[in-house]
């Protein structure tokens, strides 16, 4: 049988989302609806040592997360009535064991229909890595014995890594099922923190391109000859709207003799950042809210572009730099898009992403249900 999300709507599935970073693996239980809870934090420890041991600690991650569940005495065994009423259990795949859904989202180009990691930043060394497949094998070796003998358990789990995409698409995914998305069809998302990150949804899945790099929205070009960019480009969207750059083009207009409240803790020797930054601003500093209007403006001319291309429904705007809010940052945005785009797609609604630091984790475990799917 095929199994899709709309199956299961009147059913609390769970299936278990991991977000992996440079720093923390975070993993979580949720539910079809989109609650979390059983979270867990582990660090990545990329340091010490290669992938295989970053998939052992997936595993363990998602060890943990099926021990608090345990603990919390939740039920994770999927139950479906069929048409004759009775109940089946469509997961189950031998007399008492129950396969759980695990979903990843990873930094760096991800080959989602491989499980490959082709590159990713935060892993440095890290070339065309079979990371699915690493944790899959790590997770074969929690089923039966270790996982049984830790709980004295009646019931078994047997977790499967069923898909990975990059953390971004992830993100947007989250966004689409449980978050701001909800609703719509056809959207982008940015993600404003360090650096810029781009999902798009195109009549309700997410848009991989031809060799899975859609998406990279932070390297649409705002300037012909602007700033450089992590890329190695000038001009693009992150060297204006990534958190760095923000704080470094406050800086420079401070250098230059701009006077701001923030001339003093740069004295004092108080380390800006965009929140900072953002406290200014509502705080009634002109160069503050400048800044802030000047990001919300290339981000506006960036998100014309992608109307005019992809006439999406909607954009939603997460990261840390979104907290900025309505007034700093959005109507800066609504007012470039309205002044520049063509009629139709200047209607593209522009919200703040709901879910915040859930995203990741609610979206990879998306990514677990849309593998049952096939
Ligand atoms: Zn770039």
């Amino acid at each position: 049988m095929t199994f899709t999300l709309t199956n299961y709507r009147d059913e609390t599935r769970y299936s278990i989302g991991v977000d992996l970073g440079g720093t923390d693996i975070k993993a979580g239980l949720v539910s079809s609806a989109g609650d979390i809870s059983c979270r867990v934090v582990l660090p990545t420890d990329v340091e010490t040592g290669g992938p295989k041991l970053v998939a052992a600690r997936i595993a363990e991650a998602v060890r943990q997360v099926l021990l608090k569940a345990e603990t919390a005495s939740i039920d994770l065994t999927s139950k479906e009535s069929d048409s004759r009423g009775e109940i089946t259990s469509p997961l189950q795949t031998d007399d008492n064991v129950h396969e759980i859904g695990v979903g990843l989202g990873a930094p760096g180009l991800i080959i989602a229909e491989t499980g490959v990691v082709h590159f990713s930043p935060n892993f440095p060394g890290w070339s065309d890595i079979p990371l699915v497949a690493y944790v899959n094998a790590e997770l074969a070796k929690l089923h039966p014995t270790k996982y049984a003998a830790q709980t004295d358990i009646h019931k078994k789990y047997k977790p499967i890594l069923r898909g990975m995409d990059n953390d971004v698409n992830a993100m947007t995914l989250g966004e689409l099922h449980h978050g701001a998305g909800v609703g719509y069809r056809s959207l982008v998302a940015l993600t404003l923190g360090t650096g810029v990150g781009g999902g798009v949804v195109i009549d309700g899945e997410v848009y991989h391109g031809s060799q899975n790099t859609a998406g990279e929205l932070g390297h649409t070009i705002v300037e012909p000859n602007g700033r450089i960019c992590g890329c190695g480009n000038r001009g693009c969207l992150e060297a204006y709207a990534g958190a760095k750059n923000i704080v470094q083009r406050i800086e420079e207009k401070i250098e230059n003799g701009r006077r701001s409240s923030l001339a003093d803790a740069i004295e004092d020797g108080i380390a800006l950042t965009p929140r900072v930054i953002a406290q200014a601003a509502e705080a009634g500093d002109a160069l503050a809210i400048e800044i802030f209007a000047e990001t919300g403006a290339y981000i506006g001319i960036a998100l014309t572009s992608i109307a005019h291309i992809l006439n999406p429904q909607i954009a939603i705007i997460g990261g840390g730099i979104a907290e900025a809010g309505e007034k700093l940052l959005f109507e800066p945005i609504r007012k470039e898009l309205s002044k520049r785009a063509m009629d139709i797609p200047a209607r593209m609604k522009i919200v703040k992403a709901h879910l915040g630091n859930d995203a990741g984790i609610v979206g990879a475990a998306m990514l677990a249900m849309a593998g049952e799917e096939s």
